[in-house]
């Protein structure tokens, strides 16, 4: 239980997959108990074995988004409310950044104001997902959509 307790703190008592609240104090059975999620991914091994940084092996999780159990890789949802075509798989994403910075094409858009949302929202989304990574988002246009990029 201290494990989960020092999870649940480093992670501000949201799951790292759906970004909702999780309560500590849910029976541990239930879908929204608290489950520490351990599939540290195989660039975040390497990333920390070569900085010795501190980047957190294990997230909390509600234990039924926490379904994966080491078998698949997990996956963050971008939400419903966002007009994106193309959206990237975040976690691949960010941990392409974390490995060797630079940009990557997130989603495209309609509309200026479509990816502006898509930005903020992201921007928002990763000081959570990936709190040591320094990022920000470029619009770009091309053949009248527009593309939210995420650069370090
Ligand atoms: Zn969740």
């Amino acid at each position: 239980m201290g494990q989960l307790h020092d999870v649940g703190q480093a992670d501000g008592w949201r799951c790292w997959l759906c970004d909702e609240p999780v309560d500590p104090n849910m029976p541990p059975n239930d879908p929204r108990g608290a489950s520490i999620d351990t599939r540290i991914t195989k660039a975040r091994a390497k990333k920390r074995k070569q900085d010795k940084k501190n980047l957190p092996s294990e997230r909390l999780a509600h234990k039924g988004c926490n379904t994966g159990k080491g078998a698949n890789d997990p996956v963050v949802s971008w939400p419903d409310h966002l007009i994106v075509a193309d959206p990237a798989p975040i976690i691949t994403a960010v941990e392409r950044l974390e490995r060797k910075g630079g940009r990557e094409i997130m989603a495209r858009c309609p509309t200026r104001e479509d990816a502006e949302a898509a930005s903020v929202w992201l921007v928002d989304r990763l000081s959570r997902l990936a709190p040591g990574l320094e990022v920000h988002t470029e619009i770009a246009t091309t053949g009248g959509q527009f593309l939210v990029n995420l650069c370090t």
